[in-house]
């Protein structure tokens, strides 16, 4: 299937050629005819799947069909972050650059002046995120009269920040004829209401599974203690010369100190968070696409939907309290079918946490590196018994260590109890189905001693004997 044969006008073909978009994505196939026909579309598809070229071309064209002299705008974007408003917007302009057409995007934390004039020159396509649209629109600088589709991207994150009550209050100033296209990763019981309410006879696209990590990315782990990390992930990238990587911590505090602290290791390093001004934001994100800083700290929520090229590493320097974020975490690398590596520091106290995420994904995720004490031995509730690590090699390879851990948690703990699988159409979950994947992916990833899987574990004594094990590309 080609970008031809979807429909898509000269001046699109043309702007996709230049980005170097051989064929369409999965999702894009799927979704740009639907859209091109007015249909409404529930779209399952996380981060790095192409879905922003899935609403914005068709948008664009059907927007440069209809040229009109009015100044409010015909398609409106909702996004959860700065960020992410900030990136769809410049793909509207990019792909849209040959059209006649005007992109705009608003989010707070800048002065909202400027964005006031720029609404009332007038505009076509507005991304915004729903705060400042709420308060542009306190102050009658948006006209949604002549709105004629409205886009809700990454709709369970919208959710998860809280902004259910804003995007209610921004639906009730739309014309109610319009349509509607609802992308989300996830499918939980709140997107399910949030569809029924705004989607009339939606096209359901599923491209990825719900809480499905991307088939490009690899996922490997090191056990080390939490005093440890800092030092491991400075040799890690040090020795496996990493052009580059996306670090995750839980705090804003904790990206500050881990970028000073890889700084001073002779790392180039810059944090982004929600503490810092959006200027900030923007010069140490220009800085790690431009390659000048080599590792990124980032929160949850400051690094949502950053779209980084060819990011070869997400490292996962805490993991975090919710396992749905692991999957939006590792979703920075292995984009657009590209390989990626996203690795884990797992501190013992983080153990659970990564069960969690194991069960979510329904696959094990490897230990490649471990310096947890041999004689460790796991108590009931899943946490082994702590004390600074005496003997630096293992017994036991770790994941058979885990999985002995696990026996508590996983039998008798109530973990992600809601959630569901990516099935619009599915009202009640099958009895036993997240169960029984959940067995066959541990029987499918335990490594034999000898096999390939298991060769890191072998390999991972050198790194604490001074030759670290480092992914290297
Ligand atoms: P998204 O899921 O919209 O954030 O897109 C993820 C990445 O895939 C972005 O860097 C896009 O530029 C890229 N991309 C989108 N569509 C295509 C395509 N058809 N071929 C190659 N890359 C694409």
């Amino acid at each position: 299937m080609s970008f031809e044969k979807l429909g898509l006008r000269a001046d699109l073909l043309k702007a996709l050629a230049q980005k170097g978009y051989a064929l369409p994505t999965p999702i894009q196939a799927q979704a740009i005819p639907a859209i091109l026909d007015g249909k409404d579309v529930l779209g399952g598809a996380q981060t790095g799947t192409g879905k922003t070229a899935a609403f914005a071309l068709p948008i664009l064209q059907q927007l440069s069909e209809s040229p009109t002299e009015t100044k409010g705008p015909r398609a409106l974007v909702l996004a959860p972050t700065r960020e992410l408003a900030a990136q769809v917007c410049e793909s509207f302009q990019t792909y849209g650059k040959r059209l006649n057409l005007r992109s705009h995007v608003v989010f707070g934390g800048v002065g909202i002046n400027p964005q006031i004039k720029a609404l009332f020159q007038g505009i076509d396509v507005l991304i915004a995120t729903p705060g400042r649209l709420l308060d542009l629109a306190g102050r009658r600088a948006v006209d949604f009269r002549n709105l004629q589709c409205l886009v809700l991207d990454e709709a369970d994150r919208m959710l998860d920040m809280g902004f259910i009550h804003d995007i209610r209050r921004i639906l009730k100033l739309l014309p109610s004829k319009r349509q509607n296209l609802l992308f989300s990763a996830t499918y939980s019981p709140e997107i399910k209401r949030l569809s029924e309410d705004i989607l009339d006879r939606p096209e359901m696209i599923e491209v990825a599974r719900r809480n499905t990590a991307a088939e490009t990315v690899a996922q490997s782990a090191y056990q080390v203690e939490k005093n440890q990390k800092r030092v491991l992930l400075s040799q890690l990238a040090q020795e496996g010369n990493w052009e580059q990587a996306l670090v995750f911590t839980r705090t804003k505090h904790g990206a500050n100190r881990l970028a000073t602290q890889l700084s001073s290791d002779g790392i180039d390093s810059a944090a982004i968070h929600g503490n810092k001004s959006q200027a900030a934001r923007e010069r140490a994100l220009a800085a790690f696409k431009k390659r000048s800083v080599r590792i990124l700290v980032a929160t949850d929520i400051a690094a949502r939907g950053l779209d980084i090229k060819d990011l070869p590493f997400v490292v996962n320097y805490e993991l975090p309290n919710v396992p749905e974020d692991y999957v939006h975490r590792i979703g920075r690398t292995g984009r657009a079918g590209k390989d990626g590596q996203a690795i884990s520091l797992v501190s013992q106290e983080e153990n659970k946490l990564l069960w969690g995420i194991e069960k979510l994904l329904g696959r094990k995720i490897e230990f490649v590196g471990s310096e947890t004490p041999s004689n460790a031995k796991p108590k009931p509730n899943g946490t082994r018994s702590g004390g600074k690590p005496k003997n630096r090699s293992a017994s036991k390879r770790p994941s058979d260590r885990r999985s002995e851990e696990r026996n508590g948690p996983e039998n008798g703990e109530k973990r992600n109890a809601d959630s569901q699988n990516w099935n619009p159409r599915e009202t009640e979950r099958q009895p036993g189905s997240r169960r029984r994947r959940r067995r066959s992916g541990s029987s499918k990833a335990s490594p034999n001693p000898s096999s390939e899987a298991a060769k890191p574990l072998n390999r991972f004594r050198k790194f604490f004997s001074k030759r670290p094990l480092v992914p290297s590309r």
